[in-house]
C-alpha cells in the first residue's frame, strides 16, 4: 500500500476512524497522513481519521481537498478497503511526509445532497413498511440520478394509485412534523430482532443503525440528516414490479 518514493518510514495502516458517522455536518477537520498507495482506481492517500464518506451502501463518495505539506490534493473518489479509507487524488503523492498533519475539506453541497437523498430513502422505506407489511426493504440506491428503494414482495394492500397517494401524504406529514433522525450502535441480540435484516455480526462487534423517530431501526453506515424538516421536497417518480419485487423511484432535496 505504501510508496517507496515518499519520505520517512510509513506507518502500518490501522482502521481509519470514521468521523462522518458521528457528524454529517462536519465539513472540515484535521487529521494525520498515514500512507499513500495506488491501485487500479488511481493514487490514494490514507489518513488517521476522515470526514470523507467512502462510496458504498447506495451512496456516492464525498469529494473535496486535503491540504498537507503545503500542497493541495484534490480528492475525486473515496473507497473503503478492509477498514481503511482510501482517498483518491489527482496529484502526485511523491515526497509527502508520513505523519504530517493535514486539513480536510469536503464539498458540503454534495454531502448535504447525498444526505438528503439517503435520508429520503429511509423515510420512504419506513413508511412503506408501516402501511404495506407485505413489502420489506432490501435495497436503496441514493445517487442523484434516479434514486430508488426496492422491496421484497409485491404490493397487494393497495392499488398502485392509492398507494402512491397514501405514501406521498404520510411523507409530507412526517417532514412537516420535523421528525428526528438518530444513529446508534446495537449488539447481535437487538439486531436479530429487527424485521428486515439477516445481517450477522462478528463476535463482540456492534452494528450501527439509523432510526427515524419510532420507525424500525435499519443497519446503515451512511450520512443522514438530523431532522426530516431539512427535506424541502419529496416526490415519488415511478413504481415498478421487477421479478415479483416492488421498486419505488423517488426524488427529494
Ligand atoms: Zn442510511
Amino acid at each position: 500500500m505504501t510508496e517507496s518514493t515518499s519520505k520517512g518510514e510509513p506507518n502500518k495502516p490501522k482502521d481509519t476512524k470514521l468521523l462522518y458517522l458521528s457528524d454529517t455536518y462536519k465539513f472540515e477537520a484535521e487529521s494525520i497522513l498515514v500512507c499513500s498507495g495506488s491501485d487500479t482506481k488511481g493514487t490514494f492517500v490514507v489518513l488517521d481519521e476522515t470526514i470523507f464518506y467512502p462510496q458504498g451502501g447506495g451512496q456516492p463518495s464525498d469529494v473535496g481537498i486535503i491540504e498537507v505539506d503545503n500542497r493541495t490534493l484534490n480528492v475525486h473518489f473515496v473507497s473503503f478497503n478492509n477498514g481503511i479509507v482510501q482517498h483518491y487524488v489527482k496529484e502526485s503523492v511523491e515526497n509527502l511526509n508520513y505523519a504530517s498533519p493535514c486539513k480536510m475539506k469536503i464539498d458540503s453541497d454534495r454531502r448535504l445532497k447525498n444526505a438528503k437523498s439517503h435520508t429520503g430513502g429511509h423515510l420512504l422505506a419506513g413508511i412503506v413498511e408501516k402501511i404495506a407489511p407485505e413489502l420489506v426493504g432490501v435495497k436503496g440506491h441514493h445517487f442523484p440520478e434516479g434514486p430508488y428503494v426496492e422491496f421484497k414482495g409485491k404490493l397487494s394492500s393497495f392499488t398502485t394509485n392509492e398507494f402512491i397517494d397514501k405514501v406521498t401524504e404520510l411523507i409530507k406529514e412526517n417532514i412537516d412534523a420535523n421528525r428526528i433522525v438518530s444513529a446508534r450502535e446495537i449488539d447481535q441480540l437487538e439486531l436479530r430482532n429487527l424485521r428486515n435484516t439477516e445481517y450477522q455480526l462478528q463476535e463482540g462487534k456492534k452494528a450501527r443503525v439509523v432510526q427515524i423517530d419510532d420507525f424500525e431501526p435499519v443497519p446503515c453506515g451512511g450520512t443522514h440528516l438530523k431532522n426530516l424538516g431539512e427535506l424541502k421536497n419529496f416526490n415519488i417518480r415511478k413504481i415498478q414490479f421487477p421479478k415479483e419485487n416492488t421498486k419505488i423511484g423517488y426524488i427529494c432535496g
